[in-house]
């Protein structure tokens, strides 16, 4: 979503390999007790994405291919706008919203799937025509879509890439997530 980004590499941890390798077995425990005992599902991903700043981390540059601002999912407070009802919702209480254009899937239903959402501040040049006011997940693309969904679209010019760090763990839940990152590396 976001436009003529200059930026090229964005770390997601500032920290030398060592440092981060401690980092990493500190909430590497807090992990594992969560997962064993406490079993809370809100501390699991906020540990889940403290732990992938140390093994992965986001570099490229845009493309301007604009693919993001016509083909985007809103999420608004970890809800996924993906209905008419949730959408009709949301831009009441937030009119910016309406400049988000929904394809739905299936129109004859009461309440049609929303199958992607076309941005129409995107000008005839490919460009933000609101760009210094866009919204905050505009300005955070990709870097917010790789912590909320664990990965980046692939025609992005952006990539997920591997930190230095290599710890050994052996929970099998979060050997599933980092391997799932890793497949598509
Ligand atoms: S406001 Fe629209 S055109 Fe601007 S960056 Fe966001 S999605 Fe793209
Ligand atoms: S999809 Fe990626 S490369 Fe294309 S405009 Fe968006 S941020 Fe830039």
């Amino acid at each position: 979503m976001k436009k003529k980004q200059k930026t090229s590499l964005i770390r997601a941890s500032f920290l030398s390999p060592d440092a981060a390798l401690s980092i990493f077995y500190l909430l590497y425990f807090l992990y594992s007790i969560n997962d064993l005992i406490i079993k809370s599902e809100n501390l699991e991903k906020i540990l889940w994405n403290l732990i992938k700043s140390e093994l992965f981390y986001v570099a490229g540059k845009c493309r301007n291919c604009s693919k993001c601002c016509r083909k985007m999912t809103l999420i608004h407070n970890n809800i996924n706008i993906d209905t008419s009802e949730k959408f009709r919702k949301i831009s009441t209480t937030d009119p910016y919203y309406l400049n988000f254009k929904p394809a739905y899937l299936d129109k004859d239903n009461n309440n049609p799937v929303i199958s992607y959402f076309a941005c129409q501040l995107l000008n005839r040049d490919g460009m933000c025509s609101d760009y210094r006011c866009r919204p905050d997940f505009c300005h955070d693309f990709p870097v917010s879509s790789f912590i909320q969904n664990d990965h980046i679209t692939e025609f992005c010019g952006y990539k997920i890439k591997r930190t230095k760090i290599n710890p050994c763990f052996s929970n099998k839940s979060l050997k599933l997530r980092v391997s799932n990152i890793n497949k598509h590396l």
